[in-house]
């Protein structure tokens, strides 16, 4: 049984639409998938389709961009009825947030020689429910400024580089009794990729809240840090997932199914979710097996 439970499609910064990223999941031999695009359930509807057409196991999540103090921490969503008004909102104010600073980005890329128009940048996101970062990267990439998305971000796009613009984020412990509210659960995603925000004691702390797992095998870790967070997520009774974070053509070495999580993780995982769902009284999306 391989199960992956972090991918990405076009609805947000993924290359393949809903349905295609479906298909690729079943063509990569997984047999349960989780769509996670950022702030957003838009994909969910026809992910659906596709996922009874193939016959694959679909599990409906989301990414949602929260905060912890400055730092951008993300959260991942299983299972939320997503028209929970407050949860509702929440991905609103995000998206619009992420729409928002657009023309800002590129004003400050103007400013520093860099020609990338906001029309450039809004043909580039396609059907994506947001405009954002990643759509300005393929516009600079068009534009032959760089050769791909990670070179853009690193170069202009990310905290303290030339072109960033802060957005809104929703709290973190706000997200996550949110997702709960919603009868979702929430599982924190590559807490010590990029950079460590969350330390231990955050974890323990948010383990008390009401966060469900710990995303463990992910790309950006390394093994001696999978280790180390397995040991947290034992200790600290969560549950350790393992996902691709597969966005398509937009990042590579993410393949489908490149990290899995183990059916029995997948069951507690569920089992939560099924709790957090009797304990809201919302209509949350089950587990969508053909
Ligand atoms: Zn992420
Ligand atoms: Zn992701």
């Amino acid at each position: 049984m391989r199960i992956d439970l972090h991918t990405h499609s076009s609805v947000s910064d993924g290359t393949d639409r809903p349905a295609a990223l479906v298909h690729r999941a079943h063509e990569a031999g997984l047999d349960v998938v989780a769509i996670t695009d950022h702030d957003t359930a838009e994909s969910w509807a026809e992910a659906e389709r596709a996922a009874a057409e193939v016959g694959i196991t679909l599990v409906r999540g989301m990414e949602i961009s929260t905060r912890l103090g400055h730092a951008s921490v993300h959260l991942l969503a299983y299972l939320p009825d997503p028209t929970y008004p407050p949860l509702a909102r929440a991905l609103a104010d995000i998206l619009d947030g992420r729409n928002d600073r657009v023309p800002a980005i590129c004003a400050k890329l103007q400013a520093r020689g860099v020609q990338v128009t906001e029309h450039d940048v809004r043909r580039r996101a396609g059907d994506a429910a947001a405009t954002g970062r990643p759509h300005v990267a393929d516009a600079m990439i068009a534009a032959g400024v760089v050769a791909t998305r990670e070179e853009a971000f690193a170069t202009w796009l990310n905290p303290g580089r030339p072109a960033y613009i802060d957005r809104y984020a929703v709290p973190l412990e706000e997200a996550i009794g949110l997702v709960a509210g919603a009868g979702g659960v929430s599982v924190v995603a590559h807490p010590w990729g990029r950079s460590r925000v969350l330390t231990p004691d955050h974890l323990e702390r948010l383990a008390g809240l009401g966060l469900a797992g710990i995303e463990v095998d992910h790309q950006d870790h390394s093994g001696a840090v999978r280790a180390e967070l397995r040991g947290l997520a034992e200790d600290l009774d969560l549950v350790p997932t393992g996902s691709s974070d597969h966005h398509g053509l937009g990042k590579v070495d993410h393949d489908l199914g490149c990290n899995t999580t183990p059916p029995e993780q997948l069951e507690r995982l569920l089992q939560r979710a099924g709790d957090a769902a009797a304990a809201s009284r919302r209509a949350t999306p089950a587990l969508l097996v053909p």
